[in-house]
């Protein structure tokens, strides 16, 4: 049984249809990576597996029980979340943020016991962030700032992370950090479900690739079976092929000032290149 189970998930948002069909598996131990254009409901499915947005027609659930089922608090204990623009406490310490945390585990009148502090001691060595402990969160750069979100998650020490586009600001050394951490989680039996807008990062750290377009999962895979020049013609408009060199090392080389194929297919409201 997948940790996380979601088919033919649809949400409606204030009436118009958001998702309209989308099946997702995510395994203990695997990276699942969400990619697509945008506007295409990658944000809107994180959430919604996450119990973040109602789901009008469909199904989730998490290690065999069905959402609806599931109090926040039991979710909490089930997945950790991490949105793409998740805000950042002034005036506190890398430590404080992450023992923010623990918050599912510490009852409303306790506090944080020692074995909390060991929790939030090993999740600040998981992401590399050991020694940055006292610093204030207001003197990190966005790449350690990325990595304290994502020990706040290790830190509610749930089976799953849920991330939305966790390298989107980041420059090329710290997306790379990110994707590594991803991949030591995916090894220490997290499942991991990340949202991603790089194409070659994905394909580096993913399991499996989950393609949306329109609303809908449109093909899931291996990256290479999944990211054909045609479904990136198709898709994202370009021409362009995701290349694996022998050493593994993955790149997306990019035809970027050929025009776009015309796709029958493409929603008007995306296409304003071919409507301007
Ligand atoms: P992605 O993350 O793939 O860029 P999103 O899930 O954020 O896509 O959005 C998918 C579509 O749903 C977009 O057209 C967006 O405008 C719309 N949408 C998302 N959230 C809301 C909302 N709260 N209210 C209205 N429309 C929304
Ligand atoms: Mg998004």
């Amino acid at each position: 049984m997948a940790w996380l189970d979601a088919t033919g998930v649809q949400v409606q948002i204030r009436g118009r249809e958001i998702l309209h069909h989308a099946d997702l598996r995510v395994e203990r131990g695997r990276v699942v990576v969400l990619v697509g254009p945008n506007g295409a409901g990658k944000s809107t499915l994180a959430r919604t597996v996450a119990g973040l947005q109602p789901l009008t027609g469909g199904g989730v659930a998490w290690d065999g029980t069905p959402i609806a089922e599931l109090s926040s608090r039991k979710l909490a204990l089930l997945r950790a979340f991490v949105p793409q623009h998740a805000p950042v406490p002034a005036g506190m310490t890398v430590r404080e943020a992450v023992e923010l945390g623990r918050s599912p585990h510490v009852g409303p009148l306790q506090r944080p016991t020692a074995k909390d502090a060991g929790v939030v001691d090993a999740a600040l060595d998981r992401v590399g962030l050991g020694p940055f402990a006292t610093r204030q969160l207001a003197t990190l750069s966005g790449g350690e700032l990325q990595r304290v979100r994502i020990a706040v998650a290790v830190a509610q020490a749930s089976p799953c992370v849920i991330l939305d586009e966790p390298t989107s600001s980041l420059d090329l050394g710290a997306a790379a950090a990110v994707g590594r951490l991803l991949r030591h989680l995916a090894a220490d039996d997290f499942a991991v479900l990340v949202v991603l807008h790089d194409l070659a990062l994905a394909a580096a750290v993913a399991d499996d690739v989950v393609v949306m377009h329109h609303g809908r999962t449109v093909a899931s895979g291996a990256a290479a079976d999944v990211l054909t020049k045609e479904r990136l013609a198709g898709i994202w408009q370009v021409d362009a092929e995701l290349t694996t060199s022998p050493g593994g090392a993955t790149g997306l080389h990019v035809d970027w000032l050929a025009p776009p194929a015309l796709d029958p297919t493409h929603h008007p409201l995306d296409a304003w290149e071919t409507t301007a």
